[in-house]
């Protein structure tokens, strides 16, 4: 069950029981860390879904907040089917590059399959920030590259209480 209100002509967002919301403060693990979620085949808001029950029985992440879902138009290659997109908060203790790895397989375990730049995809995990980590390496650029200039990543974080509280 989905309450659905249009922000624009292409801009929906969709709140649930699961996005939208603050689930905990805690402070078990060590980093704080901001997951952009984005996908465009399939049933993705059921993708979440599922990906948000895989993280919260997973005893290595806490689950603090997610933001809700925006459906919005692809950029790039723009001949595809548009966007959902939405942020989770999460704390962890692994390092980022472990982190990076373990978000990888998840892409994979939800049959991801890499083609070409800005291609249509099941699931794609960005690290937006992790802590206030700086890193710039071929593997991994954090904060992610251009988190400013996407509405995909900027409009979901800005419904968010928690990280405009920091
Ligand atoms: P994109 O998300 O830019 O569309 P991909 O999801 O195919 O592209 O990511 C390709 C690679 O981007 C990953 O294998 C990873 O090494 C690298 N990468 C660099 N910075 C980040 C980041 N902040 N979060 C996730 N992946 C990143
Ligand atoms: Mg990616």
């Amino acid at each position: 069950m989905y309450l659905k209100r249009y922000l624009s002509k292409n801009l929906t967002v969709f709140r649930s029981l699961r996005f939208g919301k603050i689930f905990s403060t805690s402070t078990i693990h060590r980093y704080n860390v901001t997951v952009g979620v984005g996908g465009n085949i399939g049933d993705v808001k059921r993708r979440f879904e599922r990906l948000f029950v895989e993280l919260k029985k997973d005893k290595r992440v806490t689950l603090l907040e997610t933001s809700l879902i925006l459906k919005n138009p692809p950029f790039g290659f723009r001949d595809q089917d548009d966007f959902f997109n939405s942020i989770i908060v999460l704390q962890v203790s692994m390092q980022p590059y472990v982190f990076l790895n373990y978000l990888l397989r998840l892409e994979k375990k939800f049959a991801r399959k890499r083609s070409f730049a800005n291609a249509p995809r099941t699931l794609d995990l960005d690290i937006i920030f992790f802590d206030n980590r700086i890193i710039k390496t071929n593997k991994l650029t954090i904060p992610h590259a251009s988190w400013s200039q996407r509405e995909s990543v900027v409009l979901p974080l800005k419904s968010m209480q928690l990280v405009n509280q920091r």
